[in-house]
């Protein structure tokens, strides 16, 4: 049978897991949060002491490590070596971790089949940097969903001052930036537009504006 996949692609804080989320369950699609994947690895590297610099050993980690997700009732989780790390990946270090080691090609192509395998399989909203680019070139839909750096980082900052009550809005910022500078500028598999993409700009937007505003484009198109 084939499954219908949904590419969501965009910079750091643009509420594309938010609104992904949102979209899969109106829909009735299985959501698929890939920069969680990529948390996960950063935050094994960091955890095991492993320099991102040091290819070699990033290699020679890969190879011992072994990186699930599990979804149950449109909650995503994700499993490394057999423990839940889900809440463990959101911090801005790990963050920063995440955006370092995604440049590595050995990174990324251990990660792409688990990301293809469970779009085979099931009807999917993916979300991450290169879904619509590199891991379903051939999705049914392509957004980019991109918002001014401020109101990003702004987004951002709620989330986390809500764990962290020192943290300061310039450094989210800055933070927010270098991600996006690291990630549209790698080699490999840079954030980018696909050329058969729609981009879905929610400066401004309420969240279910923002969703309304998905969901019908979607929608048309399908
Ligand atoms: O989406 P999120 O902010 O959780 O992603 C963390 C990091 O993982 C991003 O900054 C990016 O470097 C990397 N990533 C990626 N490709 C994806 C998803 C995430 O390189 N498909």
């Amino acid at each position: 049978m084939n499954m219908i996949s949904i590419a969501i692609d965009g910079p750091a804080g643009a509420g594309k897991s938010t609104i992904s989320k949102k979209v899969a369950a109106e829909l009735g699609f299985v959501y698929v949060d890939t920069g969680a994947l990529y948390r996960t690895v950063g935050y094994s590297l960091i955890s095991n002491n492993v320099s991102i610099k040091d290819v070699e050993a990033v290699q020679r980690h890969l190879a011992e490590i072994k990186v699930d997700m599990q979804n149950s009732n449109g909650v995503q989780k994700v499993i490394l070596n057999g423990a839940d790390v889900s809440d463990c990946i959101r911090t801005p270090e790990v963050s920063m971790a995440a955006s370092d080691c995604s440049a590595l090609a050995c990174v990324r192509s251990f990660l792409l089949d688990i990301q293809r395998q469970i779009a085979a399989t099931h009807n999917v909203v993916m979300d991450g940097r290169d879904i619509g680019t590199v891991v379903l070139p051939n999705a049914d839909i392509k957004i980019f969903l991109t918002a001014d750096p401020e109101e990003r980082a702004k987004r951002r900052y709620e989330e986390l001052i809500l764990k962290d009550p020192d943290i300061k809005y310039e450094d989210v910022l800055s933070d927010l930036l270098r991600r996006d500078h690291n990630d549209s500028h790698r080699e490999i598999a840079p954030l980018k537009p696909a050329d058969d993409s729609i981009t879905v700009d929610t400066t401004g937007n309420e969240l279910e504006e923002s969703v309304a505003v998905m969901l019908k484009t979607i929608r048309d198109r399908l």
